[in-house]
């Protein structure tokens, strides 16, 4: 349906209002009560046009974070909220190896390079995530089932209603403050498997400040793209 000279994606569900997303690639989509029809459906989407003018723009302004990254010598890639440079060498070396603020790869191995970063995130992401879930849990006083690191689609974590957490290898490109809000934010889960306010509550009392970590998130998450 076209609305305003915009594309909109048309979801059709038992819901009661409607909502509109702007998705990850651009496009517009709106979830509508299944009982309505064409006509209503169009009005009620007229009269949003300014909030979707304003996502649109806020999408915009977002993904020029994103970067498109190619496996050449002196493109940066984020690891714990900074940016270092890749180095392709002669020296026989191991797959990745993150030294001297360098990442280096061996030349030979560069058809792969994409492959040795999933690798050195996820392994980073392990060592570094567990502490902080030690720490948390605590505080929180909740006992997670099963950790695992691995591709997550369009999130960062989530967690099952069995109380199974999942992370997602990219978390460690974010700083630690973020990792540990993310890591708070899915162990809260554990109590409130929702976002009440009950749930925020939650996450304030061990991160008060966790309003400037979630904006973290939001100005980078388009900028992770490996
Ligand atoms: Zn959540």
């Amino acid at each position: 349906m076209v609305v305003s000279g915009i594309d909109i994606t048309i979801h059709k569900s038992a819901r009661k209002t409607v909502s509109i997303f702007v998705e990850r690639d651009g496009s517009v989509s709106a979830r509508v009560p299944e009982k309505l029809e064409e006509e209503e459906i169009e009005e009620i989407l007229k009269a949003k046009e300014y909030q979707i003018f304003k996502n649109l723009a806020e999408w915009t302004q977002l993904n020029q974070n994103a970067v498109e990254r190619e496996y050449v010598n002196g493109q940066s890639f984020l690891y714990l909220g900074r940016n270092y440079r890749l180095r392709f060498v002669e020296d026989n070396i191991e797959g990745l190896q993150f030294i001297k603020n360098k990442f280096l790869i061996n030349k030979e191995e560069k058809h792969r390079a994409k492959e040795l970063f999933v690798k050195f995130y996820k392994n980073k992401l392990l060592t570094k995530i567990h502490p902080i879930i030690d720490q948390y849990k605590m505080q929180l006083g909740v006992e997670p089932k099963q950790i695992k690191i691995m591709e997550l689609q369009n999130r960062w974590a989530s967690c099952t209603s069995n109380g199974n957490v999942n992370f997602h290898w990219k978390c460690a490109m974010a700083p630690i403050d973020v990792l540990q809000y993310i890591v708070v934010h899915e162990l809260a889960h554990l109590i409130h498997l929702n976002h009440t306010a009950e749930f925020w509550n939650e996450v304030d009392k061990i991160l008060p400040n966790y309003e400037s970590q979630m904006n973290w998130l939001k100005l980078n998450g388009a900028g992770m793209d490996l």
